[in-house]
């Protein structure tokens, strides 16, 4: 793990985690106790346009050198989520790998800025999905953290590929659907994320599909969004072909008599 450390002369010092002087060997603690540091950056990625010493970036790992790009390699628009992802984490105290956080970020700067609606409402419903652990009931009585859903990010951001930007927005739109319609919240129902962005996915109908559910008494985020459930909405006689990817035509003709698809919307 680095620092960074700032002098005067501009330039940023990468400083090891316990060492007692910079990487390059220029600062040693005898010098931060006579001339305190300009500024101190407690993270290994430096933000882009800042100058790092090059002896210092000359001396770094592979792998310190891969964290430190990480940051700089980004649009603005991507570091401010990352700035919003990682403040969400630690508030919630759990960890997740940076390239995870990063590849998250990438996914919602696709979508917008954090300043946008819609990439608002976007980062809530993945907070809620894939980023914020669930609590359970343990014998005792007492509730107990159950961090699941991290295990599953690197399984659903496969499932959102970067290039294609309505994968994400298709889950974003359906789980708020899903809000709407059975008056549940995604961060309060357990499930695996990963399946449920995955039935998302195959869902061709979304609003028909959960109202057709939540009239049989299925509303549970796990269970509406569970392939079994898909599987046998998509056989059921009345709706036969209506979910999934070659029933649109056939749910044209079948949604006027049905009347669980509003037009204005
Ligand atoms: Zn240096």
């Amino acid at each position: 793990m680095i620092y960074w450390i700032l002098r005067h002369t501009g330039k940023w010092h990468a400083w090891e985690r316990g060492a007692n002087k910079s990487l390059c060997g220029t600062i040693t603690e005898y010098d931060l106790r006579m001339y305190p540091a300009k500024d101190i950056y407690r993270e290994a990625a430096l933000p882009a346009g800042h100058v790092r010493c090059m002896r210092c970036t000359n001396k770094m790992t592979p792998t310190q050198i891969a964290a430190c790009l990480v940051h700089e390699n980004n649009s603005p628009e991507v570091n401010d989520w990352i700035g919003l992802i990682r403040r969400h984490l630690a508030h919630k105290r759990v960890s997740l790998a940076k390239q995870k956080v990063v590849a998250l970020a990438q996914r919602l700067a696709k979508i917008g800025t954090p300043q946008e609606p819609k990439a608002r409402i976007a980062y809530e419903r993945i907070k809620a999905l894939l980023l914020t652990p669930r609590f359970r009931r343990v014998n005792s009585g007492s509730y107990s953290r159950n961090l699941r859903v991290l295990p599953e990010v690197a399984q659903v951001i496969e499932l959102l590929p970067l290039e294609d930007e309505q994968a994400m927005q298709k889950v974003v739109t359906t789980l708020t659907l899903w809000q709407k319609i059975t008056k549940r919240n995604v961060a309060h129902d357990n499930g695996r994320p990963a399946q449920i962005v995955k039935t998302i996915l195959d869902v061709q109908q979304p609003e028909a599909y959960i109202e057709h559910l939540a009239g049989r008494g299925i509303d549970h985020l796990a269970a509406v969004f569970h392939p079994n459930t898909f599987n046998r909405a998509k056989k059921e006689t009345s709706l036969r072909g209506a979910f999934d990817k070659d029933g649109a035509e056939y749910w044209e003709e079948l949604k006027g008599q049905l009347n669980v698809v509003s037009d204005d919307e």
